[in-house]
């Protein structure tokens, strides 16, 4: 991961609104993203979040003053093919951010035309930033797992293979959503009650999960494993994923093969794809805790012990319907760190892939729920009410065990460290709906 002065903290823009506090896109960050003009109805095309601005790519490949190399690479994303663009790979993404930065840059000769190029972020419609082909969700996140665990087996919270095996399932595709699309909540088979048959209807206990999604770039030919000390070439970035679950309808179905209509109901994405470059002044040590056993081999690199994590700040947030109506703003949940878990996303994408298993440009490998080490920083409504014994009080005197019909859920992510400007990851957010008539 090499810094250079794309990330220099000192690098202003001339769109103004990417100096502003708080930002989450500020010249250092260069996020990708589908959109289209809002009612439009024009075709996809990817835009670079830039303040509170998108740069349309396709206007700017048109307008704007390219060398012949980086047009051919920003071809393929004037018409909305991010796939296309991410089986290039790290050095055409290196290219397209170091042109873009000076394009964006104070003084740069194309402000005037790339001016004519910006839309609104307020009025951008965002779809899926790629086309998502496989979806793979992990359980990395090792204190939702000892917490969720506890409920279940107090005596062993963790199975034998955790410290060993990261442990996936095989998610659906199909129902991957882009932020902001509601969500109905899931009709399924509940828990049989006492007389032994399992009731069907609306789950009861609907959840979120925090998760970090990693987008993969090139793939890998069947057959062929991707070794550590090339697992992050395969890397393009990370989003942010609310992977949706219906706990009761996951305790019955879960055995013995996983879960399946628990979540395969919906799964919500954030919008912008924050590269691997982006984040290269976020990356942090990966160390396990004295006395857990090392990775094996093929899940082991130095590049991976000296910088496999990244230093993610994540929260979740929730607005009831009753806070919407009365003009409150979403509350805080929970707080947590993606430099918290307990693989990194090379060592899953390794682990993916070590079977011969084929990854393709833009799959997504989900992180499993980021939970922090305390009481009260679960990522997921299971951890922070205890299995529903526990409810939480919201400041207007609702309470709340699982999420209700009107509930919003919004995820975000910043990266903050000193001698680096902060970015952020935008909004993940989705409303419950209820459900559908049984
Ligand atoms: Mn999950």
């Amino acid at each position: 991961m090499t810094i250079d002065h794309t990330h220099d903290p000192a690098l202003r823009s001339w769109v103004t609104s990417a100096e502003a506090d708080g930002t989450d896109f500020p010249i250092q960050n260069l996020p990708f993203g589908a959109f289209r003009r809002r009612g439009s109805g024009e075709a996809l095309r990817i835009g670079v979040a830039i303040g509170d601005q998108v740069l349309d790519l396709r206007l700017a490949l048109e307008r704007g003053d390219w060398s012949p190399q980086v047009r051919a690479q920003l071809a393929p994303l004037a018409v909305g093919d991010l796939n296309a663009f991410m089986a290039l790979g790290a050095a055409a993404r290196i290219s397209v951010r170091v042109a873009l930065s000076a394009a964006l840059s104070e003084g740069s000769a194309q402000e005037g035309v790339l001016r004519g190029c910006l839309v609104p972020q307020a009025d951008a419609e965002m779809a899926l930033p790629c086309r998502v082909g496989d979806y793979t969700d992990f359980y990395a996140g090792i204190h939702h797992a000892t917490a969720v665990g506890k409920l279940f087996r107090p005596d062993q919270p963790l199975l034998p293979n955790y410290k060993w095996v990261p442990i996936g399932y095989h998610g659906r595709a199909s129902s991957l959503v882009v932020s902001g699309t509601d969500l109905r909540r899931p009709l399924g088979q509940l828990p049989p009650g006492p007389d032994g048959v399992p009731g069907y209807g609306p789950s009861r206990r609907l959840d979120y999960e925090l998760e970090v999604g990693a987008l993969v770039g090139p793939g890998n030919a069947l057959g062929e494993p991707i070794p550590m000390d090339r697992a992050e070439d395969h890397l393009f970035g990370l989003v942010l994923l609310n992977d949706w679950s219906a706990r009761d309808v996951q305790a019955w179905e879960y055995q013995p093969l996983g879960p399946f209509l628990s979540k395969s109901f919906g799964s919500t994405l954030s919008p912008w794809v924050v590269t691997l470059e982006a984040l290269a002044p976020f990356r942090v040590p990966f160390a396990r805790p004295d006395g857990d056993p090392p990775p094996l081999p093929y899940l082991d690199s130095p590049l991976n012990r000296a910088q496999g994590g990244i230093d993610i700040r994540l929260q979740v947030l929730l607005q009831t319907a009753a806070m919407r109506a009365q003009g409150l703003a979403p509350v805080a949940l929970s707080r947590s760190n993606f430099r918290d878990a307990y693989w990194t996303p090379a060592q899953l994408l390794a682990h993916h892939a070590s079977n011969g298993c084929n990854l393709r440009p833009g799959d997504l490998l989900g992180s499993g729920t980021q939970s922090g080490p305390e009481a009260g920083q679960g990522g997921s409504l299971l951890e922070l009410s205890q299995g529903g014994q526990q409810p939480l009080a919201l400041p207007n005197g609702e309470t709340r065990t699982f999420l209700e019909d009107g509930d919003r859920v919004l995820l975000r992510a910043r990266c903050e460290l000193d001698g680096a400007r902060p970015i952020g990851f935008g909004e993940c957010v989705g409303t419950v709906l209820a459900a559908p008539n049984p």
